[in-house]
């Protein structure tokens, strides 16, 4: 039987990490179950121009193992599993890996959320290289360049109206022919002159070798299909969070799976925080992730000493 541990993070995104270097600096030697995705969505991607303190920006899945390095160092210990179940009833919580139980006095929720892709071949190796799913991240290396945005929700509204600060013109392109965006983010970017729509149709190739040079379109009511030169495909679908293993046990709206709380940090379960994309559908960002982690990371500093 495993010891008890003082803290289990589940998660190894920016949030998670974070949470490692403030608790492990804090002495509590935490447990950070990664995941089978170890350092979370930046492994996805290349160049990342916004987190603080890199000038010259740094690579994502350098930015990661930094993270992952500097929690190590004070005395955090990661093991790349997924968890498949928890049970936070009574104290001590279990935390259940695919191979083994643990059990911790608190316990920090930074599970993330995965972007939805198209599931194209050609949208994966592309991916990096000119197809994204943040225009926040990414838009910034398409100035004066054509880019795509698919989608017809708030996300691709709002994606396509961000990109053409950079972008000589943004084609959204939707699978149907009327959008699911509010009102308000749907006049605000078919007021704008950089936009132009491509109704009743889905991407079915992502064109170019090492880098996009074009898509391949279907229009789903003729079946045509057609061909445009492009540098830029901005997937904007919507986010799926990893709640799973949570359902029933942690609050998340209904629709989609967002864990909710008040303050994105506490839960009604004393010594369970929650921290980063998982709850937050509105930034999902590295840094607000990371702020989040060091937030609950104090804030279970702060519970396990009042249990003392
Ligand atoms: P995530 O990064 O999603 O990490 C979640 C972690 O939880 C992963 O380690 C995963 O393995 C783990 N996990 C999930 N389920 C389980 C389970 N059952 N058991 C154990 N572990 C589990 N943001 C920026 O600020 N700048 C950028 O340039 C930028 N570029 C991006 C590019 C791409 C392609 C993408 C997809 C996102 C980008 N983002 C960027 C957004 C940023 O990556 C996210 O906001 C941030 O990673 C969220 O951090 P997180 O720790 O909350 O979750
Ligand atoms: P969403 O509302 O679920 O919209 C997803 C969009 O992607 C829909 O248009 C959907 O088309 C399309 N889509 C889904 N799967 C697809 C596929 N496989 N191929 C092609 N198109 C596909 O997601 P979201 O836009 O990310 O918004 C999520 C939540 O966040 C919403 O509640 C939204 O209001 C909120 N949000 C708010 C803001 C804001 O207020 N500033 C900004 C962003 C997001 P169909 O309509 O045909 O299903």
């Amino acid at each position: 039987m495993e010891k008890t541990q003082k803290l289990i993070i589940i998660g190894s995104g920016p949030a998670g990490l974070t949470a490692a270097i403030y608790a492990s600096r804090a002495d509590l030697s935490p447990l950070v179950i990664g995941g089978l995705q170890p350092g979370g969505q930046l492994m996805w991607t290349t160049e990342v121009e916004n987190f603080p303190g890199f000038v010259h920006g740094i690579q994502g899945p350098e930015l990661m193992q930094n993270m992952m390095d500097q929690a190590k160092r004070f005395g955090t210990t990661i093991i790349n599993e997924d968890v498949v179940s928890v049970d936070f009833a009574q104290q001590p919580y279990t935390v259940k890996t695919t191979s083994k139980e643990f059990k911790a006095e608190a316990v920090i929720v930074a599970t993330g959320a995965s972007a939805r892709w198209l599931g194209l071949e050609s949208e994966t190796r592309l991916r990096g290289h000119g197809v994204s799913a943040c225009a926040t991240c990414d838009g910034a290396f398409f100035k004066n360049k054509i880019v795509y945005v698919v989608g017809g929700g708030d996300s691709a509204m709002e994606e396509a109206s961000f990109l053409t600060k950079f972008a000589t013109s943004v084609t959204v392109i939707h699978r149907r022919d009327t959008l699911s965006a509010s009102k308000f983010m749907q006049e605000r970017a078919k007021a704008n002159p950089k936009i132009s729509f491509i109704w009743d149709s889905e991407v079915v190739e992502v064109l170019g070798e090492k880098n996009m040079t074009g898509l391949k379109i279907r229009n789903v009511k003729t079946n045509a299909v057609t061909e445009h030169t492009g540098d830029g495909l901005f997937v904007a679908i919507g986010h799926t969070p990893n709640t799973q293993i949570f359902k029933g046990i942690l609050k998340m709206d209904d629709r989609v799976g967002y864990l909710m709380s008040d303050d994105g940090i506490n839960t009604p379960i004393p010594g369970v925080f929650i921290a980063g994309d998982v709850f937050d559908f509105k930034y999902r960002q590295a840094i607000t992730a990371a702020g989040f982690g060091c937030m609950a990371a104090l804030e279970a500093e702060r519970y396990l000493a009042s249990k003392e």
